[in-house]
């Protein structure tokens, strides 16, 4: 039965990502559920890397995963770069303590050498697969005679070694997904080291949860299959064993897993830093993959999740990746965020795009900020919505056009001659402010007939080519008066 307990009677959890790519959506869930379930219990959050299959890890895909826990805030206490009581928590250089341990598995009778060359390993899998067994192994190794043995190694067989399964039940309690009986015939004996002497992943991950006094093993399910195995593994050795939580998948809106397979770079959580959302935004959807708390709450600060996650509020169901969901969340924080702090956040998409550099007026840009108002959804959403005010050098919608300036000549003519008159009308006012602005161009469009909605709709399109967008009035102010009648020159003639 599980029974960790830290020498300090402290929780103490862990991630384990293993470094073979960029750190996807469920991974930061695994994260976040774990940093959320050791700050609510004042526990340690532990980042360990399962690096021991070296042909896929790559330093890289490390500080890809630690900038992308960096940027969601989810810091680890020990582990990774920052080192700890248990350190190394890189199992590539933690290859001594494993082999302490297979050692005593060997020496005990529950580990044994298996000398099957791949060729025999594929006959058997065949003959098993043929006889619809779940065990992909028949244990022919447990039993070899002295001879036998000297004989593979005078081949030049590198055997690897094998956990001898037991023969009794074994129980995996979860809590999330409740108890289970495991009925051993379904378990083969799992290689625990491969033939070039390096340890897998069901003996490390098993052996650190209980050198690192790990108390809660929580992580996504498809590592269920993995948990009886790890148990035989550490009952084998005698080892405390963690409690166990499994997080149900994540799914894409047709039901199937979210996978970096599938789904390529939209599961990665840099790919979201990188377009300008908010880590705060990303940290609560996630949040929601899987965990509620009275399934009407939708907003959670980090203060708030801290509060009120626990593993009782996990879901045993799989919770489908929303984008809309995440696109709302993200515009809610951005909304949160004073005009200062909006306008330093959009700040590097401009200069990407060379809209901005160093001397442009920064009290300018604020006010294209608060004109852009509630319309970002994310921060890389400022370029395409603001781009006319940096330059004229833009395209008229011909939907607009079509609709506001008109396809008949006699259109055409008549909005030529309203924005002739509203270019004269702007030219001669005494004061380029709203208030002045505002009632000459209404006084114009009443005294004249002509609909309010048109003349805007029309100098709109001149001024941004298209017929949406932060209220005119703002636009013309912010373009100022020479740009301003510049751009009804160029419509005009355009039209
Ligand atoms: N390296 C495994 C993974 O990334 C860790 C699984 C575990 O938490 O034990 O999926």
């Amino acid at each position: 039965m599980s029974d960790t307990v830290a020498p300090n009677g402290q929780v103490r959890v862990r991630m384990a990502p293993s470094p073979t790519g960029f750190l996807h959506i469920g991974g930061a869930r695994t994260a976040l559920f774990n940093w959320l379930f050791a700050k609510h219990h004042k526990g340690a959050f532990i980042l360990r890397i399962d690096d021991t299959d070296m042909a896929r890890s790559t330093d890289e895909s490390m500080h890809e995963i630690y900038t992308a826990l960096k940027w969601l805030g989810l810091e680890w206490d020990e582990g990774g770069d920052k080192g700890g009581p248990y350190a190394p928590y890189l199992q590539s250089e933690r290859k001594p303590i494993y082999e302490k341990y297979v050692t005593q598995l060997l020496d005990n009778g529950n580990a044994y050498h298996c000398y099957c060359t791949a060729e025999e390993l594929d006959v058997i899998r065949t003959e098993a697969r043929a006889a619809k067994s779940t065990r992909s192994y028949d244990g022919r190794c447990r039993h070899l005679s002295q001879e036998t043995v000297e004989s593979y190694i005078a081949e030049g067989r590198k055997p690897t070694v094998r956990i001898r399964m037991p023969d009794n039940h074994i129980r995996v309690d979860d809590l999330i997904l409740g108890s289970r009986n495991i009925d051993p015939a379904t378990l083969e004996d799992e290689v625990i080291v491969r033939s070039n002497g390096m340890p897998n992943y069901n003996l490390t991950s098993i052996v650190d949860d209980a050198e690192m006094h790990i108390t809660h093993v929580i992580r996504g399910t498809e590592h269920l299959n993995n948990t009886p195995k790890q148990i035989a593994i550490a009952n084998a050795l005698s080892l405390n064993l963690p409690q166990f939580a499994h997080i149900p998948l994540v799914l894409d809106d047709s039901g199937r897993k979210l996978s970096k397979r599938h789904h390529g770079d939209l599961v990665a959580v840099n790919r979201y830093r990188e377009q300008g959302y908010l880590s705060e935004a990303m940290l609560n959807f996630v949040a929601r993959l899987g965990w509620s708390y009275d399934d009407k709450q939708e907003i959670f600060s980090v203060t708030e999740l801290i509060d009120k996650f626990d593993l009782d509020r996990v879901g045993k169901s799989g919770s489908v990746f929303d984008i809309k969901k995440l696109e709302w969340l993200n515009a809610h924080y951005i909304n949160e965020l004073d005009i200062s702090a909006r306008t330093d956040a959009v700040m590097p998409f401009w200069e990407e795009e060379g809209l901005v550099v160093s001397t442009t007026n920064r009290d300018w840009l604020e006010n294209i900020v608060e004109a852009v108002g509630e319309r970002l959804t994310t921060f890389q959403d400022i370029v395409p919505q603001t781009r006319y005010f940096f330059t004229d050098d833009f395209e008229y919608e011909a939907k607009a056009v079509k609709k506001w300036w008109g396809s008949s000549d006699e259109k055409k003519e008549k909005t030529c001659e309203i924005l002739t008159n509203l270019s004269q009308i702007l030219q001669d006012i005494p004061e380029f402010d709203l208030e002045t602005i505002e009632s000459a161009i209404w006084k114009y469009t009443d005294e004249n007939d002509i609909k309010r909605v048109a003349a805007m709709q029309s100098m709109r399109i001149a001024m941004t080519g298209t017929s949406f967008g932060p209220s005119l009035f703002d636009i013309v102010i912010l373009l100022g008066r020479d740009d301003v009648l510049k751009r009804i020159e160029k419509a005009v003639t355009s039209i």
